[in-house]
């Protein structure tokens, strides 16, 4: 299976030597419009093979990504010293819309993956852009989120994060919703698991936990400069679950006909997601404070698509 990938920076890189080492393709495509970029990832990634599962590493232009399966989206410009968010947003969204056409032409069957951030918004760019059902252009959302959510309340609890029932939701950003109401572990709520175990979830540790979740861009970006690592693998995991038809469920972002009173806007709820993209979409049960986040997440994501989307 024929994975393409255009944007061969850190985030795009990154999720082909995540999607390599999973075995989430036989076949992967890196597109840059550097193309000494992209092959000498697609080269990089390539001595990673022998280590992991076969694949072959490929880079060259759109004409490559014919029978593309799924395509991911990890172009984008960088900011301008001294430009807007707003000016950055619009100049991302038309490099969108110049590489959207390009892979529309060649692999009209491809699934598309958003990873360029704003995610939610660059997601409703690229369903307009291409003209696809929403269920064929997916944001990677919250999925990175609902990963750092599950591993510190698995850590709080000393249980595995893949035992923890739980998810982050809205943008992928500061307005973000932890649904604490519905978390599990296992099949206990992750409340009475904590206390039973002497372990409870207090004020202060769920408090701790927010800050872990919601700030970890900023605190990585600080050290580092930029977050790959924990986007590409959340990549890995939804290419893998189109690719084997898995029906899991993952939190990402596409295009959502009503969160309260908020209409058409694009973010992240749990998705079922199969071979043909998003197949429905989990209603989370939320207690009133949890809702209202949740739309007031959707307004916030409704007033920054303004403009920009269309
Ligand atoms: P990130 O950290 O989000 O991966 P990077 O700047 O490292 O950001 O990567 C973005 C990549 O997108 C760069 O390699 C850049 O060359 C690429 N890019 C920018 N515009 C285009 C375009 N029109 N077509 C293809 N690739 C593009």
């Amino acid at each position: 299976m024929r994975i393409g990938i255009v944007g061969s920076g850190m985030v795009g890189s990154a999720a082909g030597y995540a999607i390599a080492l999973l075995g989430g393709a036989s076949e992967i495509v890196m597109v840059d419009h550097k193309p000494e970029l992209a092959r000498a990832q697609a080269e990089d990634i390539a001595h990673a093979v022998p280590f992991a599962h076969p694949c072959r590493l490929l880079a060259g232009d759109y004409a490559m990504l014919e029978d593309a399966v799924v395509v991911i989206l990890a172009c984008g410009v960088p900011q301008r010293p001294g430009e807007s968010r707003l000016s950055l947003l619009g100049r991302n969204a038309d490099v969108f819309r110049e590489v959207i056409g390009q892979v529309r032409a060649v692999a009209p069957g491809a699934i598309l993956l958003v990873a360029s951030n704003p995610v939610d918004i660059m997601t409703e760019v690229t369903l307009t852009a291409s003209g696809l059902a929403p269920g064929r252009v997916i944001g990677s959302g919250t999925i990175l989120d609902t990963a750092r959510f599950r591993t510190l309340i698995g850590e709080h609890l000393g249980i595995a994060a893949q035992s923890v029932h739980a998810h982050v939701l809205g943008e992928h950003g500061d307005s973000e919703v932890l649904v604490w109401s519905s978390a599990r572990a296992g099949t206990e709520t992750v409340a009475h698991f904590g206390t039973r175990i002497g372990q409870p979830l207090t004020e202060a540790a769920r408090a701790r936990i927010d800050d872990g979740v919601r700030r970890a861009a900023y605190r990585i970006i600080a050290g580092k400069g930029a977050t790959w690592f924990g986007i590409g693998a959340g990549l890995a995991r939804i290419v893998q679950a189109i690719r084997d038809d898995q029906r899991a469920v993952l939190s990402c972002s596409i295009l959502t006909e009503a969160v309260g009173s908020v209409r058409n806007v694009a973010l992240s709820l749990p998705r079922v997601i199969g071979r043909e993209g998003v197949l429905t979409t989990l209603a989370p049960d939320l207690d009133a404070a949890e809702a209202r986040a949740l739309e007031r997440s959707a307004e916030i994501l409704r007033d920054a698509a303004k403009g920009v989307v269309g």
